[in-house]
């Protein structure tokens, strides 16, 4: 065992503050990484306050990791000591499940455990984040980063990233297709990046007139005021996919309406219950209302290096990332 400063929650109503965790020593597969960075997802916060009531206090979020190894455990193959290496939303999963042997461990039928707020498979107890100044893994769940790249900026691929990545890459949006990217935050700026490297005309749904020139800056063909009602109008049976982001209380079947015939929406944010949704929002023009979550191990590979080189260039202006060294 080892001794981490970590910040923690110790109850819904306390701020962030420093606390001490024990971490394990590396077991034969484990890689340790010493934290250089990590990024601030929204899912931090809602832990923290325990909006979902599922938060096990105390509580260390962190689920967009960067850093270098400084241990490996004797069975180690695929990690050397001093090599930048990640931690994204999954630290262990069954690996034996169909969703696990497919890689997409986040839906692992056992459970999988995520970084932070996730129970150990060997009974050892709750696991804590990157807002520390190190983590340990199995090396299956440790991603390898180039040390090249800004890795402040590479942080954020590892949840933002891939939540958007992994649905995109899922409903085949590409060239040709109408894409609306429902909110401006976090997601929606990875979103609207993404789908325009994918080769999408995109529009950017915000409730905010104060973002038009962000998501214009972003790569946006479009800005739709979803407020303005002649805006929002013009986008009637308009978009092939609406990828929705925000996480604030809204009635979806106002967005369905903006699908065209066999278009689908797919949720990333985790808004409080929504107003129920009519059947003949779906039911006329065919329309699908799906949710996706995070990614698994191989795409998020994918998402960090195509994602990056192609589109990402050290844009991390919606994201806030927190450099270790100030821990
Ligand atoms: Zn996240
Ligand atoms: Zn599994």
């Amino acid at each position: 065992m080892s001794s981490t400063r970590s910040y923690a929650a110790q109850s819904a109503t306390t701020p962030l503050a420093p606390w001490t965790i024990k971490r394990r020593s590396p077991k034969p597969h484990d890689v340790e990484i010493e934290i250089l960075y990590c990024g601030v997802c929204h899912s931090d916060l809602h832990f923290a306050r325990n909006d979902w009531g599922m938060t096990v206090y105390p509580l260390v979020p962190g689920h967009e990791i960067v850093g270098r190894v400084t241990a490996v455990g004797d069975h180690v193959k695929k990690f050397k000591v001093g090599e930048i290496a990640g931690i994204g939303c999954l630290v262990d999963s069954c690996r034996e499940c169909d969703n696990c042997k497919e890689g997409l461990e986040q839906y692992c039928s056992e459970g999988a455990v995520f970084s932070y707020n996730g129970q150990e498979r060997d009974g050892s107890g709750n696991t804590y984040g990157g807002y520390s100044k190190s983590i340990l893994a199995h090396e299956d769940f440790v991603l390898h980063i180039s040390d090249k790249l800004p890795l402040e900026a590479v942080a954020p691929l590892l949840c933002a990233g891939i939540t958007t990545y992994s649905p995109l890459r899922h409903w085949k949006v590409g060239k040709g297709q109408k894409v609306g990217i429902l909110g401006l935050g976090g997601l929606g700026h990875m979103g609207v990046k993404l789908a325009v490297a994918m080769g999408a005309e995109v529009t950017m749904l915000s409730h905010s007139a104060s973002k038009a020139a962000d998501a214009k800056r972003l790569g946006a063909h479009k800005f739709v005021l979803t407020t303005d009602e002649a805006q929002a109008k013009s986008v009637t049976n308009y978009f092939d996919f609406i990828l929705d982001t925000v996480s604030a209380a809204h009635d979806y079947n106002f967005y369905l309406g903006m699908l065209t015939t066999n278009g689908t929406m797919v949720c990333v944010g985790v808004p409080p219950p929504a107003p129920p949704i009519a059947a003949f929002n779906l039911i006329f023009g065919r329309k699908s209302l799906a949710g996706s979550l995070i990614g698994g191990l191989p795409e998020t590979m994918k998402d960090i290096n195509e994602a990056y080189e192609r589109m990402l260039k050290g844009d991390v202006r919606y994201r806030f990332v927190i450099d270790m060294a100030t821990l």
